[in-house]
């Protein structure tokens, strides 16, 4: 019997997860055979160093239609497995979500019943979120900066609990670039996004793969690599010291007239020097202003999606 196409792909981001598979694949199977949907579940082993593969490939011979695996010869971090069970989706809807069982897979249904409203984007928001102070302070920042950068408003960026419409996937998929953050990405081509509360757990077994010089890093691959704001204030900052400048010397000038001679022009070669110094940032601002659209053009994303045409 030929396999029957899924309607729902789950892809699921691996690395030394070997505590969690067995039960986080029964939730799995049991939610969605429940639901009743056609599903398959792409796990990407993201150069795990411990029996994680091992365990995946004994699921996958349990249920080979239906349980498909990747396996990176690295380490290339959550974003770039996921992106590997991207190019590999069949379904019609795709869903992502952790394999350390902080997010329940039995949130998957109401993801879906969401997207089938007539969203694209349907997105997690972890409400009593189980992670330290430590670690929910910087995403709250996170998160406002993204909203902004980004332009669509979310609460949780971070949740990797999302379902998305497969043509939202496939735009995604043709991003050739390296360093990315999926949830950010989706909204850039995505018309309809929505938010839903789901629930958060500690994580079941083994430790956090993100330490703070990670998130730092993840953060800042967001902040460059959805806008060229940074380098935009370090221009207007320059601008801002010249004009200071400027209008410094303007008024020594005129006090010159008014008053008379300053001892020794001490302030006069002050003056001077904001400008220039001011001028020397704008120009460092404006050689970033150029970077980042190079940088703009060799990402080759794909510069719009077409909805529909008539005729
Ligand atoms: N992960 C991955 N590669 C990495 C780091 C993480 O595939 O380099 C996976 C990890 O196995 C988990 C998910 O990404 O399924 C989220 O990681 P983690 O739970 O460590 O992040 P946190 O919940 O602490 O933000
Ligand atoms: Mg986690």
């Amino acid at each position: 019997m030929e396999a029957q196409k899924p309607y729902l792909s789950v892809v699921i981001p691996v690395f030394n997860e070997e505590e969690n598979l067995v039960e986080l694949h029964a939730r799995l199977a049991t939610t969605l055979d429940k639901a009743g949907y056609a599903w398959e579940v792409i796990y990407t082993d993201d150069g795990s160093r411990d029996r994680s593969w091992d365990i995946l490939e004994r699921l996958h011979q349990q249920d080979p239609d239906r349980v498909r695996l990747v396996r990176f010869n690295r380490n290339y971090g959550q974003h770039m497995a996921v992106f590997a069970g991207f190019e590999r989706v069949r379904g019609e809807v795709v869903a992502t979500l952790d394999a350390d069982l902080q997010n329940p897979p039995e949130e998957l249904p109401n993801l879906v019943a969401k997207l089938e409203e007539g969203y694209d984007v349907v997105g997690g928001w972890r409400q009593s979120r189980r992670d330290s102070w430590l670690r929910k302070l910087p995403s709250y920042v996170v998160n406002r900066i993204t909203s902004r950068v980004v332009g669509v408003d979310l609460k949780d960026y971070g949740c990797m609990l999302r379902a998305y419409r497969r043509d939202v996937v496939d735009a995604m998929n043709a991003c050739q670039e390296t360093s990315s953050f999926i949830p950010a990405l989706a909204n850039t081509f995505a018309r309809d996004v929505v938010e839903i509360p789901v629930g958060h757990a500690h994580r079941q077994g083994g430790t956090s793969k993100y330490g703070l010089m990670r998130l730092l890093r993840l953060n800042f691959d967001l902040m460059t690599g959805f806008s060229v704001l940074p380098i935009q204030m370090v221009s207007l900052l320059g601008s801002l010291v010249a004009f200071i400048g400027l209008a410094f010397g303007l008024f020594l000038f005129i006090r010159r007239l008014v008053v008379g001679p300053e001892v020794e022009g001490l302030f006069t070669l002050f003056a001077i020097l904001f400008v220039f110094v001011g001028l020397q940032i704008l120009g460092v601002g404006l050689i970033g202003e150029y970077v980042g659209r190079i940088y703009r053009e060799v990402r080759q994303r794909p510069r719009y999606i077409v909805r529909e045409t008539r005729g």
